[in-house]
């Protein structure tokens, strides 16, 4: 069980001029043992700043995170045999499979390095050993340890970072947009890899993605983050049948289905605001179409709704949206 429990806070970090973090705030969510947990959203949302803070890249400024019922909060602040015990438990999977591996290092190298890191496997024979077969439950071959990253495609390079993530046997995985960098046509493949992988080793996701397509191939429940907060919550077949939040709605209507890439899309209505000057009241009233008086002013916060997602809008809340709406605008 992994939870981030409220208020989960990280302010924006401005360092040397360059923005480092995206603010988050008020994140509250828990994933169980084998679940995929989707957090969803636009780029510049604060996607990849909780999956910095939740794998202990960076220290969240508030709030509280716990791995099966351990305290982590503070794990990217500590050292020491209990930290890295915990450390090999947690792994991340990024978005970019070609910065994201060593040029210079044979892929044996790269995906035995967590063991020796973590001082799990001192033989550097069975290190090789282990790389091997590391690569063929990835779907490549242990002859491919001798290799360099830029012998191998996309998504065979996304395939060598999956297996360096498997390396130590972790339990639970945060995988940033781990697609997104790929020709559509590779997508599925490595997405039905890291499903059948989640189902052989019990795995734990929290998947990160701007794509709705993606999120309804992978997930079991789904978070909607909009300007660093969760909007809406939902188990995956409420999410997409009868989608609350107005934003939600947004998205499942821009993005086509994962077999029908080729569609052209329709544009997303509106900017997304810039984070360090946030719009008063709801975040999202610049863009609503159904935004009124109070939604300026007050800012809604989650609340259940019958059918058991978590909801933060005032038009649902008054009833002014209603579940036969959301139905329609399902994508
Ligand atoms: Fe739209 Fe108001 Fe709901 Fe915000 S609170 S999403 S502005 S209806
Ligand atoms: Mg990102």
């Amino acid at each position: 069980h992994f939870d981030v429990s409220k208020p989960l806070l990280n302010r924006l970090l401005e360092g040397g001029g360059r923005r480092i973090l995206r603010a988050v705030d008020g994140l509250d969510f828990s994933i169980p043992r084998g679940g995929t947990y989707a957090l969803v959203g636009e780029s510049g949302c604060g996607k990849s700043t909780v999956a910095r803070l939740t794998v202990g890249l960076y220290p969240p400024s508030g709030g509280r995170l716990t791995f099966d019922g351990q305290d982590i909060t503070d794990l990217a602040r500590q050292r020491g045999r209990r930290a890295m015990a915990v450390r090999q438990r947690l792994q991340m999977i990024f978005q970019d499979p070609y910065a994201s591996l060593n040029p210079l290092w044979r892929v044996g190298a790269i995906i035995a390095e967590p063991l020796r890191v973590l001082g799990l496997e001192p033989s550097r024979r069975r290190r090789d050993v282990r790389a091997g077969e590391l690569l063929e439950q990835v779907g490549l071959a242990a002859r491919d340890r001798y290799k360099y990253p830029h012998e191998f495609s996309g998504g065979q390079r996304q395939r060598i970072s999956i297996a360096r993530a498997l390396a130590n046997s972790p339990e639970f995985i945060v995988c940033d947009e781990p697609t997104s960098a790929l020709d559509v046509s590779v997508q599925a493949q490595i997405l039905n890899l890291m499903r059948d992988l989640q189902r052989e080793h019990g795995l734990t996701y929290l998947f990160i993605s701007h794509d709705m397509a993606v999120v309804k191939h992978m997930a079991d429940h789904v978070g909607v983050m909009y300007l660093g907060r969760i909007v809406e919550e939902a188990p995956k077949g409420r999410l997409f049948s009868a989608p609350r939040h107005p934003y939600t709605q947004m998205l499942l209507q821009a993005i086509p289905s994962l077999d029908k890439r080729d569609d052209p899309r329709e544009a997303i209505r509106g900017e997304v605001p810039n984070p360090l000057a946030p719009p008063t009241g709801c975040l999202f009233h610049p863009r609503c179409p159904h935004a009124n008086e109070r939604c300026r002013q007050e800012v809604p916060r989650l609340h259940a709704t019958r059918e058991g997602s978590r909801v933060a809008c005032h038009g649902v809340e008054e009833g002014r949206l209603t579940l036969a709406q959301a139905r329609e605008a399902r994508a």
